[in-house]
């Protein structure tokens, strides 16, 4: 029998499976229950939560995407309500009216099916469940600043897929919720000031390929004598990337405009030629 059979996949797939049970025991102890009263239907249910300083930040992107190390704490962002199906951004759980509570039992709760979620929950599930929260916006009409950051949340996760497709579309319409919200809503939205939120919808818009537009919020902040140094500072990276991407671009179009003149030259001369 050849060594091949021993060191082959079998081998390492047993190996991956070991890995991953022994990862979701160890996150399974950073987890706890918290009890959490339903706003909608009145029952309890457990919302998992994590422990306090489990998780480590690796990095921030620069639309204020951190990646964690250890264990995930979007994959945790949502509460669902087993029972009747309301789900949220956990910040904003608790917050909900009785003409939006109506609204719910209405139009959610009455096709609701009970899910089975395990106890350690991964980026599928996460992903399902901000769906789920953005459905629950979607049906009480919520304010633009939530479905944006809920978009947001969903691209971000789509971008730890390195689905890049879906992570664009996302991206877009978190971008047209923070533009509503940046006109119609006070500020701090999300948590952001003016010029953070103006900061964000400039870089979505850079993410997103609208590069001219971009650079016009960028500019607005960085003429105001209101916004911080910190942000200025951000914002002056950002353009720095934008300046970099156009002067490629345009390096691009000259190479092709030369190969299509070289190409002229090239079928004027066969022609003469012939
Ligand atoms: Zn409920």
């Amino acid at each position: 029998m050849s060594k091949e059979i021993f060191s082959q996949p079998e081998n390492s797939d047993y190996k991956n499976g070991l890995n991953g049970l022994w990862e979701k025991d160890k996150q399974k102890s950073l987890l706890y229950n918290k009890k959490i009263i339903c706003p909608v239907c009145n029952s309890s249910f457990n919302a998992r939560a994590i422990k306090k300083s489990s998780y480590r930040i690796i990095k921030r992107d620069s639309d204020f995407f951190i990646r964690y190390s250890i264990i995930n704490p979007y994959f945790y962002d949502v509460w669902v309500c087993d029972s009747c199906g309301y789900a949220a951004i956990k910040n904003d759980f608790e917050h909900l009216n009785d003409y939006d509570t109506d609204i719910i039992k209405e139009k959610i709760s009455s096709k609701w099916h009970s899910k089975n979620y395990p106890e350690v929950y991964d980026i599928d599930l996460a992903i399902q469940r901000y769906k789920l929260s953005l459905l629950n916006y979607y049906t009480i009409d919520a304010r633009a600043s939530k479905k944006a950051m809920n978009f947001l949340k969903i691209a971000w996760m789509y971008r730890l897929k390195e689905d890049t497709k879906n992570e664009m579309n996302f991206l877009i319409q978190a971008l047209d919720n923070f533009n509503d919200a940046y006109y119609n809503e006070d500020f701090p939205i999300c948590g952001m000031d003016r010029f953070t939120t103006m900061y964000l919808i400039g870089e979505l818009m850079r993410r997103t390929g609208k590069e001219e537009d971009s650079l016009i919020w960028f500019s607005q902040v960085l003429t105001s004598t209101m916004a911080s140094s910190k942000i200025k500072n951000m914002v002056r990276d950002q353009k720095d990337l934008i300046k970099d991407s156009l002067n490629d671009k345009s390096l691009d179009g000259e190479q092709s405009q030369n190969i299509s003149k070289e190409n002229k030259t090239h079928g004027l001369f066969m022609k003469f030629h012939k």
